[in-house]
């Protein structure tokens, strides 16, 4: 990688909700009705407004995303990326991911943000394997930011340290 780019990305262990950043990214589900693992996280941590707003988005289908604000979170605003349910790597999983991690980017641009942070998506309960998932999202984001000055830094919030682990890895 660029290390001009590699200067951008960085990776911490921890709690994505307790990060100050201008946006952070949800691995969410097609109906944005809330959910287990980070999901969960993120909406108890914002309040039920979080969900109210989401009940009128419409849904977001698997590799898209969608923006709201960050409520009662130190973030200002969470975009909501579905990742793909891991279905053993023939499904168009690695596009559907890459396509996660660009679309949440997009936004991020447009709403003028400097700073997201991500989470492993689809590797909690979408089963997406680390190594493969860490692989594909790192040259993701890698590929955006070779082509955009914004945002200025990208951080993976990696819950544990398998995660972390993967991620610094593929970096
Ligand atoms: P998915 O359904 O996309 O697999 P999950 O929420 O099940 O989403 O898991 C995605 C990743 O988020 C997993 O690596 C999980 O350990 C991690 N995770 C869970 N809670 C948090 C949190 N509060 N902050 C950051 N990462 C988290």
């Amino acid at each position: 990688m660029d290390p001009s780019i590699a200067k951008r990305i960085k990776l911490v262990r921890g709690d994505i909700t307790r990060l100050r950043v201008d946006a952070i990214v949800n691995a969410a589900n097609p109906e944005l009705r809330g959910g287990g693992g980070v999901d969960g996280a993120i909406h108890r941590a914002a309040g039920p407004e979080l969900l109210a707003k989401c009940a009128t988005l419409g849904g977001c289908p698997t590799g898209s995303a969608r923006i709201t604000p960050g409520y009662n979170l130190p973030a200002g605003y969470v975009i909501h990326t579905v990742g793909p349910v891991y279905s053993g790597g023939d499904s168009n999983e690695a596009d559907l991911l890459s396509s996660c991690y660009r679309e949440s980017l997009g936004l991020v641009v447009e709403h003028g943000c400097k700073t997201v942070a991500f989470p492993a998506i689809s590797c909690g309960v979408y089963g997406y394997p680390l190594e493969d998932a860490a692989r594909v999202s790192l040259a993701a984001v890698a590929g955006f930011l070779t082509g955009s000055a914004v945002p200025e830094e990208v951080i993976w919030c990696l819950f544990d340290a398998r995660a972390y682990d993967a991620f610094e890895g593929a970096l």
